[in-house]
């Protein structure tokens, strides 16, 4: 049985939060963290100090510690996730703290004390303390060395106003913001490699995510909704997105495709697209339309063809990945954990009725002409009538 309680310590740094803006911020990253951990044994969240604890059932191993760290460290505004005890503000106390906590990490030559103190009605300072508690893990692992530049292990030490907290486990979490704090967006999603990652980038920002995914049925299996499906279970775990919805497009693509010449095809399915995601946004309150478009990167994402999409709605659309190259993508969707579901081909309604050579450079008139061959108005009420909704897990509706 541990001597001490398991904890494990959020810590947090926006620049500028400040006020109001702080305590919300607070709230929410408390709520999103609640929901997230619901199947670990915490006893409770709370804010201590310019920092949040989760404080862990007693009998809790260091595993299930590691594993609620490796949770934690993926949700949107935690700079930094720390794993140890709380124990009593006495150095000897600490200092068995300390030593509990360094043998939960395993072998290590090398270790290093950084502690600190919030409140200076502790008598020891910062100083001191590392001395004095050196000497103690010293003592109980006489092999290994205290060093100051990359040690194996840090212990940390944190004293507060009623407690002190001791950790040697510390890992860099994502930062930004809590998912939340920033609204809603609506995200065309593809099962592609690309849309998964800018959802993701507005959703470390603090914008919570619907999605929306044009599928190519009934002209095409709906292979690509079980990928799209698969990419927003990876991004649940983080408490990012709220709704799926499907809607198939096929038959209206081949309507398309049966009379407007080929170049102009891709722009007027992408127009038909961002104007159904906005309406969809509409009804759902988000603030604006989400793509994984980057500048050049396939030939319908132009400046020319960016504006002729960007034209057929009202809303903002964000693009967060227009500067970044496919590799820097790509490592991206490694990280987030959806390259592999993105890597496997399926026809959605992109790879359908594709013309052999896209137009680059969309004349707003010749566009403005072939649509007036097609009721939107009606086709938009059709499609949208038939749209499933998926729903997800996310903090506020449990
Ligand atoms: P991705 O890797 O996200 O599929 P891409 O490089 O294949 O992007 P395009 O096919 O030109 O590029 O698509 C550009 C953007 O349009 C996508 O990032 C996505 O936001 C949106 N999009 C494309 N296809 C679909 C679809 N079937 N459903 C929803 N959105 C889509
Ligand atoms: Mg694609």
């Amino acid at each position: 049985m541990d001597r001490f309680q398991r904890i494990c310590l959020v810590h947090y740094h926006e620049i500028g939060l400040k006020g109001h803006n702080r305590a919300d911020f607070e709230n929410l990253l408390i709520a999103n963290l609640r929901f997230l951990l619901r199947d670990f044994p915490v006893v409770t969240i709370r804010r201590i100090s310019g920092r949040i604890c989760v404080f862990l059932k007693e009998g809790t191993d260091y595993a299930r510690a590691e594993e609620a760290v490796a949770l934690i460290r993926r949700v949107p505004g935690v700079a930094r996730v720390s794993c140890g005890y709380k124990c009593e503000r006495d150095i000897e106390v600490m200092a068995q703290a300390a030593i509990d906590a360094v043998r939960d990490v395993g072998e290590f030559s090398s270790f290093r004390i950084t502690a600190r103190r919030n409140h200076t009605d502790f008598p020891i300072c910062s100083m001191d303390m590392n001395v004095m508690l050196g000497d103690a893990v010293s003592e109980a692992f006489p092999e290994a060395k205290v060093i100051m530049k990359d040690p194996d292990v840090n212990v940390g030490v944190e004293v507060v106003e009623a407690a002190a907290y001791v950790y040697a486990l510390s890992l860099p979490g994502i930062g930004g913001l809590p998912v939340g704090s920033a609204g809603k967006v609506v995200c065309l999603m593809s099962s592609g490699i690309d849309s998964p990652v800018a959802a993701w980038r507005m959703a470390r920002r603090g914008a919570r995510i619907i999605a929306v995914h044009f599928s190519g049925r009934p002209q095409v299996s709906s292979a690509s909704e079980f990928l799209v499906d698969d990419i927003a279970h990876v991004l649940e775990k983080t408490g990012c997105i709220s709704k799926v919805y499907i809607v198939p497009i096929g038959d209206y693509q081949r309507d398309i495709a049966l009379v407007v010449p080929p170049a102009l095809r891709i722009i007027m399915y992408r127009r038909l697209m961002y104007r159904l995601a906005e309406r969809i946004a509409f009804r759902e309150h988000a603030g604006a339309l989400v793509t994984g478009e980057s500048l050049g990167q396939v030939a319908s994402q132009t400046l020319d063809n960016i504006r002729a999409t960007d034209a057929a709605v009202e809303l903002p659309v964000l693009r967060p990945l227009i500067g970044s190259d496919k590799l820097e993508i790509i490592n991206q969707a490694k990280e987030l954990g959806t390259y592999e579901i993105s890597s496997e081909q399926a026809p959605d309604c992109c790879t359908l009725f594709m013309p052999r050579s896209p137009e680059t450079h969309a004349k707003m008139p010749a566009v403005l002409d072939a649509e007036k061959l097609f009721p939107w108005e009606e086709w938009m009420d059709d499609i949208l009538e038939t749209a499933e909704v998926h729903r997800y897990a996310e903090p506020g509706r449990h």
